[in-house]
């Protein structure tokens, strides 16, 4: 079968490589739609740790072809989004209920094989059904979706509350969404690119910034009298961090979101952060949030569609994560 491999920091192919198997408590899913992530452009990059060589994709929806041995939720045939996150269920992070702080945690598409493939094997409790009839592309976005629904939880949006949203990537658009859903007031998204504030505006957002053109600390002070009750910064630019940490409001929230390099500093004052008491809570991957990703994409009160802007096949993987997001981009689909 075909998979796109990274071979070294730097070197993305794709290749034949041996179809796998189902080993016991496991499913083999045939890819049918799969999501190219910010991450995976880390990790070509090595700004993220991976396992090379592993074939990529963390973000995938796909068919069970085969079923392993001891496999007892599954029979074959159902439409499934897979958590790529792989808690070891013992240690101490996984003992309190926080997997997504695993000592030994692994990934599908990170520290074993991935999606960018024909086919993936995935233990049995990472993969989450889906509807048959489902669109297979909006399947593909539940990883992401689970990310930000742990974002929401973490920012605790009360109805009414002003909100600004820091990057408008897929990541911006989709807490634009959960934003509203949450029953937010005000709904700001800052972002250089016009066509992105743009689909922000359709999807629900109140205002739309541009930080090029404007000095967006004074603009959502503005809109917010005072700062926002809660900032989400999803870009990991450091500068961004910094503009993000002055937009909270005295006693306002700030969920550091955006994966910024490993080793990148950013200075802070923390005197402002002390006597505003700005509570900076980090959200990190998708602790118990998939089933409930899945069950948004499933209902379809998420307007995914908008967010689609190309659609390409495997051989193509190499050259979208390889090079920069061009302008206007927001997600790239895959259909293996
Ligand atoms: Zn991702
Ligand atoms: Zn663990």
């Amino acid at each position: 079968m075909r998979a796109v491999r990274l071979e070294s920091v730097g070197s993305l192919t794709m290749r034949s490589v041996e179809k796998p198997v189902a080993g016991p408590g496991e499913l083999l899913v045939r890819v049918v739609a799969a999501g190219i992530c910010g991450s995976d452009r880390h990790m070509y990059k090595g700004e993220y740790p991976t396992a090379i060589p592993v074939t990529l994709g963390h973000e995938f929806c796909g068919i069970v072809e085969e079923i392993g041995d001891t496999v007892a939720r599954f029979t074959g045939g159902e439409l499934v989004t897979v958590d790529p996150n792989i808690a070891c269920g013992t240690c101490r992070a996984c003992t309190q209920a926080r997997p997504n702080l695993c000592e030994s945690l692994t990934a599908i598409g990170v520290t074993r094989d991935g999606g960018f493939a024909e086919y993936v094997a995935v233990p049995q409790a990472q993969a989450f059904v889906l509807p048959a009839d489902l669109d297979p592309v909006h399947g593909a976005f539940s990883e992401p979706l689970a990310c930000c629904i742990h974002a929401i939880d973490k920012a605790r949006i009360r109805p009414g509350d002003s909100v600004a949203i820091l990057g408008g990537g897929v990541i911006g658009l989709l807490m634009v969404q959960l934003a509203r859903l949450a029953g937010a007031g005000e709904i700001i998204l800052i972002t250089r690119q016009q066509s992105r504030r743009q689909t922000a505006l359709r999807l629900g957002a109140t205002h739309a910034f541009d930080p090029a053109s404007s000095d967006t600390i004074a603009s959502v002070r503005d809109v917010t009298k005072g700062g926002t009750d809660v900032v989400i910064e999803c870009a990991g630019v450091p500068d961004t961090l910094q503009t993000g940490l002055k937009m909270a409001r005295r006693g306002g929230t700030f969920v550091l979101f955006g994966v910024t390099p490993a080793g990148v500093e950013v200075p802070v004052l923390p005197f402002d952060l002390l006597v505003n008491e700005v509570d900076i809570r980090p959200a990190y991957l998708n602790p118990f949030t998939h089933s409930r990703a899945a069950a948004m994409v499933a209902n379809g009160v998420l307007e995914l569609d908008a967010l689609v802007t190309k659609t390409i096949g495997l051989e193509e993987v190499a050259d979208v994560v390889g090079n920069a997001p061009l302008p206007g981009e927001i997600k790239v689909i895959i259909r293996p």
